[in-house]
């Protein structure tokens, strides 16, 4: 039989001369500090990258920097079809926007770090060590069943509602003799090598998720494919070989994989490999009407990485949203520290959901302004200026005319403890600065009723005679209410509500009118800030056209 198994051995894999005892000289274990840990995310090349990546992404980068230890990006790059042109740099890029930096792996620039090569469609060799090392050890073995016979045995199992695949009995090469492959083998019939899984049914294994906890699952007996017919590894196989090799201490992914995790455990032990310490993540959930299901990448355009950049949410404001939805404790501890990095919060395992975290857009647009609102006025100016050249090259060429009355903009009600949380992303800019570009300038409002039409045209006459830029906002206002005053309304809302009927209105009426005649809005940042920024010209130029609009 041993022979019988190395015969097997050399017959498959006749040009694989190392052995498992030579990878594990040529990657030997890390040399790290106690509790580092080394984490990684294998992407798959496919142009695609789902905002939920950034999970499993934070994690790994979290667990690995605070502990000292190593994140690296593994590009799963087996599956040819899928493969686009210029997708792993997307990957990169994507990732470096949100301020993910690999330590080691698939770079711009090809490999760095001693443990790859790091893309699976190099690492044929090296699978094919373990491959000859199982089959060796009669634990694979090449099954030459066509796509029609295992379309037979499934149907037949689901009739039987039996679990399909090739296991036991239905596996009609598992205890082939040596002859008959090596015929089949040598008269060039196609085969995959699979695994000869020692689990039997009804089996259970148990096992501890660092996220999901204690869980007791079935153990795997069913025979899966290790290398597909073209000697490619499907994806158990190569994590298992992978994760070993380079030394990988905590697998972060998505929790879909669970299901197969008896299959991986059960791969780890007979290739003799400790295994890494897992974390199943959740999956997103999004509310759909009364129900709850997955953030799809065919329904929701936001499941799609680039639709945040495209939208113009920050990175930090994505990065603060991900962490909110990653550990239960850190908006409180962001209530707390206002001023901190996200990379000062203590990340801890134990504060991961369990079950789906629920998306939503509203909330990140929550968290996106309380963002905004803390940066400075330059900094807007400068990322809404990168966004715009990017996605709105109208909005780009008004700003880069004048940036720093781009950034006079942007300072409006930012100073104080309570700055304005006007703006959740930069596509918002163009509305929300509209006004202050005669190019993009629009009436959006009318004026109120509260205030009669010959009232507002004596307004807006009087007030292009008094305004000055030169006024101080102290004057500005004295202005406005002396204006009130002899138009017979009070000067203080305070006033108008102790004696509302002695007078029209207060000044807050006033204000509005200029409000509307100048920005074309009822709701705007400050008025003074506004007028200072459009000038003695530009602000008359609205009152005078105001006039013509008065409904009588
Ligand atoms: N290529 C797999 C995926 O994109 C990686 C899963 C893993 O992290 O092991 O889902």
């Amino acid at each position: 039989m041993e022979d019988k198994n190395l015969r097997l051995a050399e017959l498959l894999f006749p040009n694989v001369t190392d052995t498992p005892e030579d990878l594990e000289k040529r990657f030997p274990p890390r040399e790290l500090p106690e509790g580092a840990k080394v984490t990684r995310i294998a992407p798959s090349p496919t142009g695609f990258v789902h905002f939920g990546n950034l999970f499993p992404a934070f994690t790994s980068e979290r667990l690995a920097r605070l502990s000292g230890g190593v994140f690296l990006l593994r590009i799963e790059d087996t599956d040819n079809q899928r493969r686009v042109e210029g997708a792993v740099e997307t990957i990169i890029n994507s990732f470096k926007y949100y301020g993910l930096e690999f330590d080691e792996g698939v770079t711009e620039k090809g490999d760095a770090g001693a443990y790859g090569p790091y893309s699976q469609s190099q690492r044929a060799h090296i699978y094919h060590v373990y491959a000859k090392d199982l089959v060796s050890r009669g634990l694979a073995y090449p099954c030459f069943m066509t796509k029609e016979e295992l379309e037979k045995i499934r149907d037949r199992q689901a009739e039987l509602k039996l679990l399909p695949g090739v296991y036991g009995k239905w596996s009609k090469y598992r205890d082939c003799e040596f002859e008959q492959i090596k015929e089949l083998a040598e008269s060039g019939v196609p085969y995959v090598l699979r695994l000869r899984s020692p689990g039997s049914e009804g089996g259970r294994i148990t096992f501890t998720d660092l996220v999901k906890g204690k869980l007791e699952l079935d153990e795997n007996y069913v025979d899966g494919v290790l290398l597909k017919s073209d000697g490619i590894p499907t994806y158990h196989f190569a994590h298992a070989v992978d994760d070993h090799l380079m030394r990988v201490t905590h697998v972060v992914r998505g929790e879909e994989w669970l299901s197969s995790l008896p299959l991986h455990l059960q791969l780890f032990r007979l290739l003799g490999f400790k295994p890494p310490k897992y974390l199943h993540i959740s999956l997103l959930m999004k509310q759909d009407g009364a129900s709850k299901r997955k953030l799809s990448k065919r329904h929701d355009p936001e499941a799609a990485l680039t639709y945040y950049r495209a939208q113009g949410y920050p990175a930090d404001a994505v990065r603060e949203y991900v962490m909110t939805l990653l550990n239960s404790n850190y908006e409180e501890w962001r209530m707390h520290n206002p001023e901190l990095c996200y990379e000062d919060f203590p990340f801890a395992v134990s504060k991961m959901a369990k079950s789906g975290s629920l998306f939503d857009l509203d909330k990140l647009d929550d968290v996106s302004k309380n963002i905004i609102c803390h940066m400075t006025a330059g900094r807007v100016t400068e990322l809404v200026t990168d966004w715009a050249r990017e996605f709105d090259r109208e909005l780009y060429l008004l700003l880069s005319r004048d940036l720093s009355c781009a950034e006079r903009i942007f300072a409006i009600g930012r100073e104080g403890s309570k700055p304005r949380k006007d703006l959740s992303k930069w596509s918002e800019v163009r509305r929300y600065i509209s006004f202050f570009y005669d190019e993009l300038f629009e009436r959006e409002d009318d004026f109120a009723e509260n205030v009669s039409a010959a009232d507002t045209r004596e307004i807006l006459t009087r007030y292009v005679d008094i305004y000055s830029p030169d006024d101080n906002a102290e004057i500005w206002f004295e202005k406005l209410k002396e204006l009130a005053s002899d138009l017979g309304y009070a000067k203080t809302p305070k006033e108008y509500k102790a004696a509302p009927d002695s007078c029209k209105g207060h000044v807050g009426d006033i204000s509005m009118v200029l409000r509307i005649a100048v920005t074309g809005r009822r709701t705007s940042p400050d008025l003074y800030c506004v007028m200072q920024i459009l000038g003695r010209e530009r602000v008359k130029k609205r009152l005078c056209d105001a006039l013509n609009i008065i409904k009588e």
